[in-house]
């Protein structure tokens, strides 16, 4: 969407229609005039029905036309038939916005009544949120205008949700959870605004401190990651149906796919979004983030007056990439003083069972000014020497009195007294959490949310200079064949166009072309099958590798021809190709899919012969930085292979994430073309001798 601000009178109307407005308790049209009323809504409320005069004590309408005053948005709870006569009045009227809570529309395959209807209200400049949602609520507007009972628990951060029963239930467990929201926003079936839109209106919203997304599949990606990546407020996600079978649950339910989990992660992180791994974490990270800094550097200290709650924290900060590191000398020096003799100052910092508020609040003081401290976790057991909530009073005091932008995080364990306090403490906005690990999660939160805007706000543009005209010419030349693939060579040739290192290569027709060129190209060399009938060369016998001399390349020549006609009689052969051999090394594949929902999208794996058993891959949306394509080497579980183990030198990693950066590029230029593609091996050798790509493959689109 262009102009944003055109979703104010979505969220912030000052009148609302309610078209299908009713006194029948049950129906949804009486929920959203009683919701409206009862969350004291100050704007003005006009309910539509064609037969009562008379809407729960307010002045009904026949029409939307006959309503004298301004309507700035309408909520639409008449049946599907209906809808495109009332969007017509709506639109008569000088209607702003339209919120659809009706069903019966894609997701129930009705696909083209949603694009009518879309088409309708553009008609009159008018934007539609739904069809097939709950509404709008907000605590900042006190507007409920949905059929969702009441509103949320007040909050500092929003939720925008694509299920709208799941944003009922979260919209009651906000009180259970002690965790709040300013907005809830079902978007349904996204026929118009979706999730971009929607971020991209919060980001500019004073009552807004955090993004929080339920995600089920995304209409547009790519539009999402540019608004996302803009955004000044963090977000966070949860994504659903990542299993195969999640999936198709997800894909029936919104008639949108939802795309392979690991795509949705690489588009996250690229832009700046946090992720959620559950509805629990959804919560617990979204109350963090909407009250706390990010955590600018890696060293976290944990404050303690229980050993087991420290041990916990203590691996719950490494599972969640914050490990622990020993406060520096003069921490330790300091921290000592308040403790007993038996205490630790280095990380977990024991204060031990005997500490009361004042060693909490003199240890929390010096440590969140210290230039070492990047956050602080404060861990409390309840005890009987001790006052929860006095504690959690000092502990805010301190961390004031402070004055630095610095997280602070904080977890009881106890009863009672303790959940009190961390009420006090959540209310007060400092995040509060039953448990350790819960507590070093949500700081785990905090940490990635700015290692990613680290990362982006590097500005590590990649400009590659890139030969279009001959890639796009070898692609015509195969189309023109009748091909929709092509070969090694002139798959390597298109790679070669945008710079990817790739092995030397001459095609032979004949055996005495095939020595020659073997001579030319110098011994050792590979010999391989060209045909583009033969797609995996292996298979037909069709690779022969370590061919030393113009006897065994005459041998070679004859072997392959013959294994290639057993294996498909009818196959067209181009010829043979004449390799380099490259030396040996650590084997390596990167490739290319369209993604559904992203669009050209990288990936990056050990490769070898074991690619498809061990899955050992990660992704990226192309276009991919330097700095992300170095984050993906460091990703996959192999990553201390290219690190160098056992006293093997570290692979050229710096190369291969130039590599990486260049496919991405090329896969992103030749979106109309390329559907898939990849290099299987990459040898990548040792750090600063660079990589070789021995075999590559493109499969084009179908024209
Ligand atoms: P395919 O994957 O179609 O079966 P490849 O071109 O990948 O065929 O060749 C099979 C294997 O042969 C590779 O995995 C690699 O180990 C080896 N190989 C292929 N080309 C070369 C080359 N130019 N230099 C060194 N080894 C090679
Ligand atoms: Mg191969």
């Amino acid at each position: 969407m262009e102009n944003i601000a055109a979703l104010d009178s979505l969220f912030q109307p000052k009148s609302i229609a309610i078209v299908g407005a009713s006194n029948t308790e049950g129906k949804i049209g009486y929920s959203v005039v009683h919701n409206l009323i009862e969350s004291k809504y100050a704007g003005a409320i006009y309910p539509i029905n064609p037969k009562d005069p008379e809407i729960q004590g307010l002045k009904a309408y026949k029409s939307v036309l006959d309503v004298s005053g301004d309507v700035e948005t309408a909520v639409l709870t008449v049946p599907a038939k209906f809808i495109k006569s009332v969007i017509d009045e709506c639109g008569k009227k000088g209607v702003k916005s339209l919120i659809i809570i009706t069903s019966g529309f894609s997701e129930v395959g009705e696909r083209e009544l949603e694009d009518e209807i879309v088409e309708l209200a553009h008609s009159y400049g008018m934007h539609i949120l739904g069809p097939n949602i709950v509404g709008v609520l907000s605590n900042s507007d006190s507007m409920n205008a949905s059929f969702a009972p009441f509103l949320p628990l007040n909050g500092k951060s929003s939720l925008v949700s694509q299920s709208g029963a799941l944003l009922i239930a979260m919209d009651a467990s906000t009180y259970t959870r002690r965790v709040g929201f300013d907005k809830l926003v079902s978007i349904g079936n996204m026929s118009d605004v979706n999730f971009g839109d929607v971020v991209g209106w919060l980001d500019n919203d004073k009552n807004t401190n955090c993004i929080t997304l339920y995600i089920e599949g995304f209409k547009d990606g790519r539009h999402f990651m540019e608004v996302s990546r803009k955004a000044q407020k963090p977000i966070i996600a949860l994504k659903s149906g990542v299993s195969a079978h999640g999936a198709a649950a997800a894909a029936s339910h919104t008639g949108s796919l939802a795309g392979a989990a690991k795509v949705y992660g690489a588009a996250f992180q690229q832009a700046g979004v946090v992720q959620a791994a559950d509805l629990d974490n959804l919560f617990d990270r979204s109350l963090a983030l909407s009250l706390q800094p990010p955590m600018k550097g890696d060293n976290l200290l944990i404050i303690t007056n229980g050993g087991g709650v420290g041990v916990l924290a203590t691996d719950a900060a490494e599972r969640f990439g914050i490990p622990l590191q020993f406060a520096p000398k003069d921490v330790q020096v300091e921290l000592k003083k308040h403790m007993p003799a038996f205490g630790s100052a280095k990380n977990p910092v024991d204060i031990t069972g005997m500490a009361g508020t004042e060693w909490y609040v003199d240890s929390v003081r010096y440590a969140i000014a210290h230039p070492w401290v990047d956050g602080v976790v404060v861990l409390y057991c309840e005890t009987a020497v001790s006052n929860p909530l006095e504690i959690a009073q000092g502990i805010k005091a301190a961390v004031d009195e402070a004055g630095v932008d610095k997280p602070i995080i904080v977890s009881y364990v106890g009863g009672e007294k303790s959940e009190n306090a961390m009420k006090w403490l959540v209310e007060n906005g400092v995040p509060a959490y039953g448990a350790p690990d819960t507590a070093i999660n949500a700081m785990a939160a905090l940490r990635d949310y700015a290692r990613m805007r680290e990362l982006m706000d590097v500005n590590d543009e990649t400009h590659h200079e890139v030969d279009r005209e001959k890639a796009l010419k070898i692609i015509a030349s195969a189309r023109e064949d009748g091909r929709d693939s092509l070969t090694e060579i002139e798959a390597k040739q298109v790679f070669a166009a945008y710079g990817l290192p790739v092995t030397k290569n001459a095609l032979a027709k004949i055996e005495e072309e095939a020595v020659k060129l073997a001579e030319e190209i110098g011994f050792p060399v590979v010999m391989k099958i060209v045909s583009p009938d033969i797609l995996h060369k292996s298979d037909a016998g069709g690779v022969k590798v370590n061919i030393k001399n113009s006897d065994e390349a005459r041998a070679a020549f004859k072997t392959i021809l013959e294994n290639a006609k057993a294996y498909k009689a009818d196959a067209d052969i181009h010829g043979i190709v004449i390799q380099e051999m490259a030396p040996w090394g650590t084997e390596v594949i990167l490739g290319s899919v369209n993604d559904p929902t992203f669009g050209p999208t990288m990936m990056f794996g050990l490769g070898g012969i074991f690619v498809e058993v061990l899955k050992d891959v990660t992704f990226r949306v192309a276009p991919v930085s330097q700095g992300q394509a170095m984050r993906m080497l460091g990703e996959i579980r192999g990553a201390p292979i290219l690190a160098g183990v056992r006293g093997e030198a570290p692979r050229d990693r710096e190369m291969l994430a130039d590599t990486i950066t260049r496919y991405a590029t090329m896969i992103l230029d030749l979106s109309d073309e390329i559907s898939e593609s990849d290099a299987n091996p990459v040898l990548v050798y040792e750090e600063g001798k660079g990589i070789k790509v021995v075999d590559a493959r493109i499969i084009l689109k179908k024209k």
